[in-house]
């Protein structure tokens, strides 16, 4: 066992001095152009309401409209006549990341797991002033849909598998944007938990469960912290758009919470201009293709559409940009900076809150930097750094810290840092497959391989990405490649295939006639791989079916024995070292927007792992990913494990920091790490109901009619989502929703809760926690409540409070916290509102879902 390196004590308060150093110094250091105030929007008041009107009053029915659709991708249209710029508007969660590089944040999922509302805060104040820098008037984020399935392509843009701490984290961030004088979005409006065939799928859930689950950050975002934008999502609820949905809409949003802001949809989510016009929607993104004068000046005519509807659209637009003073200012400050050094400290405070420690044998780490003369750090997520993940929300950083780097920075030139990538890329293994004889390809000419082919040769598969423009190919073609392999050894082969991630689910291959299954809802392809097992000489037929989108071809296959796919170098450095990391996981190419992605780890990285860890038993696992990932192969060989979630442009520093103990790692899950992706709640309840399909009749921009697949995902897992599950079903997942490591211990104790209480009141609940170890570091208190009496069943606790506490060696504090009424509450799906049972509660405290050792009971009274 290593010896443990002492933290430096005064790390995190010195780290926070930096912060508002820098913050001084940036500011200082512009002596031209004077510091800005941010610029906060003015509340509503009948001044605003008068101008707005009177603004309205100027407008014709069709400068009303032409108000209604966005323009050039990113923006409002401008009325010159009244005043009104356009607004610009940027992604969003991790970053202002569509004008130019920009600092990369940890935000998202590792957001929450830092469990901070005052880092959420700094966050969201950051993103402001860089939207501003930029001139961004509307940032459009933070997403905040429910973590529900591991696999969702986008569960690393939003936050948790909890509607409380989502909600927590939720309305701090967006009062740091909008304090900036920025309009923050929160999408996506609503129950957008997948990105497989995200246009058509429609989410089926009971009211109960979106109330409980999947409403509560929306609800938030919009009576807590005022978000003055809200976007509607791409699928549908019950098998209405959500861009046309009344009760989304109108009942919940506009009515219960009084959102008074601008709902927009997201880019090209709306199917319906009249109906989208008649449901709530103010705002058609990125163009008006629906809601244009071509379809409302006739529906204003024939009374399908009220002039009032559409004057409330555009006096939401004018009281928004009239609050923010976006008529009277411009929105560029000229004294932010688009690069800035203070943000860069707050993107290491996010990076380092959030790293989480899942598994630590032996104390291996922190690493003691006096012993360790050499390290090797290897894998393909070890360099490049791996900052996010793919889609919109991608932000290019203009300078970022791979772990490789972080690393070698921080142990300096006195020890050997010896790096492999250790796996090929995915074109070396096209590249290098050697095909027994030629490759047939068959091009037919239709998208169904029928009708005379063209027959010609290759002797490998390896097209390149197509890089736009993004044309859809005019001429129908399907390509059928037949090719042969033969197995020189025996053992387990991977065959990767890839087409272009925008041709969409075209790819399909067998083996012997036989089809191999297509990975779980993949809207585009994310270079599948399969295993199989072979034995020496025998010689396998792979047939690739493709039906490429775009012109040109775009697609790729290879097949490589498994045990040559790790690089010697990595194995030999790997022995060699006195300590070994791997940087594992996913990265903006195998998890994004637009598809869902594996529950394994990409192609070859078990294997890798399994090699490394075989040649060197301190081998230490940094995993990239929006949670929930297959480890089954090869976390009992390794002797640490560290979640790093998606850190941001600093991350490789967090990291180096926290192995080297130069940082107690604080973050904690905030979703279930489950063991496999068959023992997910949701897994059952993920596939669309099979034979549930209905057909949507959908009207075209130009008025012709077309009918849409519609499959339905029936949301049978409910209330059920996450720690939800495994708490009620008495099961246990690999790592519980809360949990996370730190160098130090805490003890939680002397729990106050009153005995009896009357029903709705605020309960104060008290305890300490004290830091039982010899360094510094943070806890986060969590507290959870379960209703035994309840008259509908309940999940058997939730989440109703926490704290993140720091604490020296030895230190207590007394933490209060208080539960409001909604603590206790339940929607009743009958009389539709939150109800509060009298009876027993149970109140626990502890450090994670299935971890609290403090408890007490509690009788609430009518
Ligand atoms: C995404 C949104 C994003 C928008 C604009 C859409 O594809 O779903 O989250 O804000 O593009 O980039």
């Amino acid at each position: 066992m290593m010896p443990r390196s002492p933290l430096p004590m005064s790390h995190r308060a010195g780290f926070r001095a930096l912060i508002s150093l820098l913050a001084a110094l940036s500011t200082g250091l512009v002596a031209t152009a004077a510091p800005a105030a941010p610029q906060a929007p003015v509340p509503d008041s009948s001044a605003i309401e008068a101008q707005a009107r009177a603004l309205l009053a100027k407008l014709s029915p069709e400068q009303k409209i032409e108000l209604l659709g966005g323009i050039d991708s990113m923006f409002t249209r401008a009325m010159p006549a009244i005043g009104l710029p356009s607004l610009k508007m940027s992604d969003a969660s991790v970053g202002v990341r569509v004008w130019g590089p920009s600092t990369s944040y940890a935000g998202g999922v590792s957001l929450a797991a830092t469990w901070d509302p005052d880092y959420a805060r700094r966050l969201g104040e950051s993103l402001g002033k860089d939207s501003r820098a930029r001139g961004v008037h509307i940032l459009l984020g933070p997403g905040v849909n429910i973590a529900r399935s591991p696999v969702a392509g986008r569960n690393f843009e939003y936050l948790s598998e909890d509607p409380f701490l989502n909600a927590a984290l939720v309305v701090p961030l967006i009062e740091g944007v909008q304090s900036q004088g920025v309009i923050a979005t929160v999408k996506h409006y609503a129950l957008n938990n997948q990105e497989y065939n995200r246009h058509n799928v429609s989410s089926d859930v009971d009211e109960r469960t979106m109330r409980e689950i999947y409403l509560p950050a929306f609800e938030a975002a919009v009576t807590k912290a005022h978000v003055d934008a809200v976007m509607d999502s791409y699928n549908l609820i019950n098998g209405i758009h959500a861009t046309e949905s009344p009760f989304l809409n109108l009942t919940v949003l506009k009515g219960e919470w009084g959102f008074q802001g601008i709902l927009m949809s997201d880019w090209d989510a709306t199917y319906d201009g009249v109906a989208a016009a008649n449901n709530g929607l103010d705002l058609e993104m990125p163009g008006p293709h629906y809601m244009n004068a071509r379809s409302l000046l006739p529906a204003l005519e024939a009374g399908r559409v009220t002039m009032t509807a559409i004057d409330d659209k555009v006096l939401r637009l004018l009281r928004t940009a009239l609050r923010y003073g976006f008529l009277d200012r411009p929105q560029f400050d000229a004294a932010a900076s688009t690069y800035s050094v203070a943000d860069r400290a707050v993107a290491l405070e996010g990076a380092l809150d959030s790293l989480t420690l899942l598994k630590n044998d032996g104390h291996l780490l922190p690493l003691d930097s006096a012993g360790v003369k050499s390290i090797a750090v290897i894998g393909p997520n070890a360099y490049p750094a791996v900052t996010g993940g793919g889609g919109s929300s991608w932000t290019e950083a203009f300078d970022s810290v791979s772990t490789l780097t972080g690393i070698a920075n921080l142990v300096g030139p006195g020890v050997q840092v010896l790096y492999a990538r250790g796996l090929p890329e995915m074109y070396d293994v096209f590249h290098d497959t050697h095909w027994d004889g030629a490759i047939t390809a068959a091009t037919y000419p239709s998208k169904d391989f029928t009708g005379t082919p063209q027959i010609t040769t290759l002797t490998r598969l390896d097209h390149p990405e197509p890089q736009g423009p993004w044309i859809y190919e005019p001429t129908p073609r399907s390509i059928r490649y037949t090719a042969h392999y033969r197995a020189a050894k025996a053992g387990n082969y991977l065959i990767l295939a890839s087409a272009s991630p925008s041709d969409g689910d075209t790819l399909k291959l067998s083996v012997d006639a036989k089809p191999l299954s297509t990975p779980p809802h993949a809207e585009g392809q994310i270079a599948p791989f399969w295993m199989l097992e072979l034995s020496a000489g025998q010689v396998i037929e792979v047939v690739a079916d493709y039906v490429p989108r775009f012109p040109g071809v775009h697609s790729g296959l290879g097949i490589a024995f498994e045990p040559d796919l790790v690089s010697d170098d990595a194995k030999k450095f790997a022995a060699a070292a006195d300590v070994v990391v791997v940087a594992a996981g996913f990265s903006k190419e195998t998890e994004g927007e637009g598809q869902d992605r594996s529950f394994g780890l990409p192609w070859g990285e078990d294997a890798l792992i399994e090699a490394v860890a075989s040649a060197n038993p301190k081998t230490i696992v940094t995993l990239s990913g929006g949670v929930g990932t297959d480890t089954r192969r090869w976390r009992d060989k390794v002797a640490a494990l560290l979640d790093v979630y998606y850190p941001g442009q600093e991350g490789g520093a967090a990291v180096a920091d926290v192995l080297f103990g130069r940082h107690n790692p604080e973050g904690k899950l905030p979703v279930s790490f489950d063991f496999s992706w068959d023992t997910s709640a949701s897994h059952a309840y993920y596939y669309p109901v099979e034979r549930g399909d209905t057909v949507l009749p959908k009207i075209q921009p130009d008025g012709s009619t077309v009918a849409y697949t519609i499959p339905h995902v029936r949301y049978g897992d409910g209330l059920l989502v996450g720690y939800r599950y495994w708490t009620t079903s008495g099961q246990h997942p690999l790592y519980p929703f809360g949990f996370g490591l730190s160098y130090t211990s805490f003890r939680f104790s002397n729990l106050q809760v009153p005995e009896k209480a009357a029903a709705g009141a605020t309960i104060p609940v008290s305890f300490d926690v004290t830091n039982t170890g010899a360094v510094a570091g943070a806890e986060v208190a969590q507290v959870y409540v379960s209703d035994p009496s309840a008259k509908r069943s309940r999940p058997e606790r939730e989440l109703k409070g926490f704290e993140k506490v720091r604490l020296a060696p030895g230190e207590t504090k007394h933490l209060r916290l208080e539960l409001d009424a909604r603590s206790f509450s339940y929607w009743d799906d009958r009389a539709h509102r939150w109800t509060v049972d009298a009876g027993r509660f149970i109140v626990r405290v502890g450090d994670s879902s299935e971890s609290t050792p403090l408890q007490a009971d509690l009788t609430l009274h009518r």
